[in-house]
């Protein structure tokens, strides 16, 4: 079976590399924020080009913390998209603030100016925006001055677009804040659960090296309320050293996957991703059909593994019941219907792309 990923085939490339990193922190005896935690955090804070960067146990703790750092509190209310996989919610739900949820635009998958303005009338004390499926917000530059403008703090949840820019500037440094994951099959990704935030904003930094710490202001005083214990470890940290400098050369392999597929998709009963520049990294690879399950029992026949991202909007997950039973918000509901996405990894070949282009094309609902 053709997966979506292949986590193996990466690991077994860079075994020597990983088989370095693992020894020189057994070696070094220091397994918790020491030299390899620092020294990552350097480099990924000098490759976005942002000032800060502070490493963190998970993504969700990411956008967690660095909204507890921005001053989110319990009872706020932070404005999110419903179609991004739940990440944000869960954590606006940790902290005790209420999402204010903002439609997507259908083509691009993410928010809009358009939304953001609306929610900004509407009063929320913060603001969330995703690079979902790898794919820069469009109007990220307009977005981060209107929300300077109304002093409401902007964190990009850069968990799926790792090393995307826009006009040359890197995703997550537009806004107040950016949070990423380190999640095995991210475009960066770890052998294990990690994250970042990163951060131009001193005091903003500060607060997140607090936060991951107990709350710790110096060793054994807490000063910093809400906090808890969230790291990442030296094994992880450098391996994320060996991965880094490699991470622009496979989000163009990812690029190149994703503009076959633009290109040579051609079935009249889907629509494909047709986007190839550096505003995209193609995390994952998404097309829009109806009869969505009769496409996924095809491709399953013929060996190919797809997956849904995400079949349920946020506001309709179980845990709300019917608290949101009067929302829709017609885009989001509509994706989540439509969307689909094929296998699309830096180790996939050729011939690969090209069996899954010759069973999407002989498709007929
Ligand atoms: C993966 C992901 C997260 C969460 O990251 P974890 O490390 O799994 O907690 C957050 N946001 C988005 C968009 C993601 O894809």
């Amino acid at each position: 079976m053709l997966q979506i990923n292949n986590l193996a085939e990466r690991i077994n490339k860079y075994k020597p590399e990983i088989s370095d990193a693992v020894s020189r922190v057994i070696n070094s005896g220091w397994l918790i924020l020491g030299p390899e935690v620092k020294r990552f955090e350097n480099e990924f804070a000098e490759y976005n080009g942002a000032r800060h960067c502070i490493t963190l146990a998970n993504g969700t703790d990411a956008i967690e913390l660095a909204l507890k750092a921005m001053g989110v509190a319990e009872g706020d209310t932070v404005a999110t998209v419903a179609n991004a996989g739940m990440y944000t919610t869960t954590a606006l739900l940790a902290i005790g603030a209420r999402p204010y949820f903002m439609d997507v635009e259908s083509r691009t998958h993410n928010v809009t100016l358009q939304e953001v303005e609306k929610a900004l009338a509407f009063g929320v004390k913060a603001m969330v925006v995703t690079h979902l499926y790898g794919l820069a917000v469009e109007e990220i530059d307009r977005i981060a001055a209107r929300c300077s403008e109304q002093g409401v703090p902007l964190l990009e949840d850069c968990a799926q677009a790792h090393g995307a820019r826009v006009n040359g500037r890197r995703v997550g440094t537009f806004g107040t804040a950016a949070s990423f994951s380190f999640y095995p099959t991210k475009n960066l990704g770890a052998l294990g659960d990690g994250g970042a935030v990163i951060t131009n904003d001193d005091a903003i930094a500060q607060r997140v090296m607090g936060l991951r710490q107990y709350g710790w202001s110096s060793k054994y005083k807490v000063e910093l309320a809400n906090a808890r214990n969230s790291r990442l470890d030296e094994i992880q940290a450098a391996i994320l050293l060996e991965f880094l400098p490699s991470l622009d050369a496979c989000n163009g392999l990812r690029r190149n996957i994703a503009s076959l597929y633009g290109e040579k998709i051609d079935n009249p009963h889907l629509v494909p991703t047709k986007v190839n520049d550096e505003s995209y990294v193609a995390h994952l690879y998404v097309v829009h059909v109806c009869h969505r399950d009769s496409l996924r029992a095809h491709l399953k026949n013929a060996g190919v593994a797809s997956d849904i991202h995400y079949p349920i909007p946020d506001y309709k997950q179980p845990i709300f019941e019917d608290k949101y039973q009067s929302l829709h918000l017609d885009n989001t509901e509509q994706l989540s219907k439509e969307v689909l996405t094929l296998p699309c990894y830096p180790e996939m070949t050729v011939a690969q792309v090209n069996q899954v282009v010759n069973t999407v094309n002989s498709w007929k609902p």
